[in-house]
């Protein structure tokens, strides 16, 4: 074998049709070619579009309850009654989150997702078992997807005394993440909380992406104060924040003001367009602004409810339409959600659709890209770094397949 794949007759960005050579795993050459090597593998994509691989910015994998049976999804409404009724089923079930967090991972893959950023619960009574978990199926994985793993105190950071030491610990065993978690709502804090997390990310050279369910001021005050420390500590481009529901019910002059420290600072914003009339942040008015935006699926029926999926297509999909987007602008802005926000978040370069990059492409039956995400039709082909991992919907990648069978795992 050459190492050499080509991609026949695929539809490149832009419209057009040609062909992909990959060579050791990179984009070799992109455009109409003659002939390939005599020895490599060719795959004709029948005038399938080829997309990036996607890239989920945001899942929770240690958690997940796939391809068990159904879990009725029975806690209440607020953000503190869904936490400690997590703990309950958790507790009840014990679970494997690395087996849990590889069912998930070959499902991701089959729909096309490459790159991964999960936050993994760190908590007293967790110690850091997850966070080996999740390392140890993305060690077992590398050949299929890429995981990055962020620190996550779900349980509150300064009401929960020892997270603190276990995010620095997660730190220097490898979590390239802090995470934090509403500093009002859940610690009653907003400066101990923040100052805790970002001392430990400046120190330990970790990114941030903190988990922000606060609504109106509490979440505005929230983000003005995560923009100070990330402009004192030097992080610009390297703090994300999650879900972020007050900038979709902010007045504009407050929304503006938002806006300017965001980009002064570089703040990548992630959201998935939350279900059920909660607000989110208006994406098109944002990246007109230039503040870089990214999603993610966050919980994969897990149970904090049954409704994501863990597929990015179909992601994209909802966030145009719970942002009432028709045009084909505003479909590829959430696919570039999707993709390229992603991977800028993930500090992913080279990536896309491009020579030099990794080969980590997806191809689907759609004309366009505005029709992939209002079709997010079945994934031809997922290829990582250049090798075939999923076909027609479903994880094909040899080394996959035996070790979730050493698992002792169905396909979900
Ligand atoms: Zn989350």
């Amino acid at each position: 074998m050459s190492g050499e794949l080509w991609l026949r007759d695929a539809r490149l960005p832009g419209g057009r049709r040609g062909d992909i050579a990959i060579r050791d795993g990179r984009v070799a050459a992109i455009g109409a070619m003659t002939s390939a090597a005599a020895n490599a593998q060719v795959i004709h994509a029948g005038g399938c579009l080829v997309l990036p691989g996607f890239v989920d910015g945001h899942a929770h994998l240690d958690k997940t309850l796939w391809g068990l049976p159904w879990h009725s999804h029975r806690a209440g409404p607020t953000i503190a009654e869904r936490i400690d009724n997590e703990r309950r089923v958790l507790r009840a079930l014990d679970l494997s989150p690395q087996a849990q967090s590889a069912r998930l991972v070959r499902h991701m893959v089959s729909r096309g997702t490459t790159h991964v950023r999960t936050h993994v619960d760190v908590a007293p009574e967790l110690g850091l078992a997850h966070l080996h978990a999740v390392q140890a199926m993305a060690e077992s994985l590398h050949e299929a997807i890429d995981v990055q793993v962020v620190a996550f105190p779900q349980c509150g950071v300064m009401t929960r005394p020892g997270t603190l030491d276990l995010l620095d610990q997660a730190a220097r065993e490898g979590a390239q993440v802090i995470g934090g978690l509403d500093p009002i709502g859940i610690d009653g804090d907003l400066n101990g909380q923040l100052d805790a997390i970002f001392a430990i990310a400046a120190r330990r050279g970790c990114d941030i992406d903190i988990h922000l369910h606060d609504l109106g001021e509490a979440g505005a005050a929230t983000i003005e104060k995560i923009a100070e420390r990330t402009a004192t500590l030097g992080l610009r481009g390297r703090v994300a924040v999650s879900h972020a529901f007050c900038l979709g019910m902010l007045d504009e002059p407050r929304l503006e003001a938002l806006i300017d420290r965001l980009l002064d600072n570089d703040i990548a914003l992630m959201t998935h367009a939350p279900a059920g009339g909660v607000p989110f942040p208006p994406i098109r008015l944002l990246a007109a602004r230039g503040v870089r935006l990214f999603t993610g699926s966050d919980g994969v029926r897990d149970a904090w409810g049954p409704l994501n999926s863990g597929d990015m297509l179909e992601r994209a999909y909802l966030l145009a339409y719970c942002s009432g987007f028709r045009d084909d602008a505003g479909l590829e802005l959430t696919l570039g959600m999707a993709t390229h926000g992603g991977a800028s978040v993930v500090r992913v370069a080279p990536y896309g659709i491009e020579v030099g990059a990794p080969a980590d492409l997806v191809l689907v039956e759609a004309e366009n890209e505005a029709e992939a995400v209002a079709l997010h039709p079945p994934r031809r082909l997922v290829l990582k770094r250049g090798k075939v991992v999923a076909r027609d919907g479903q994880a094909s990648m040899t080394a996959l397949d035996s070790r979730l069978r050493g698992n002792d795992m169905a396909a979900p």
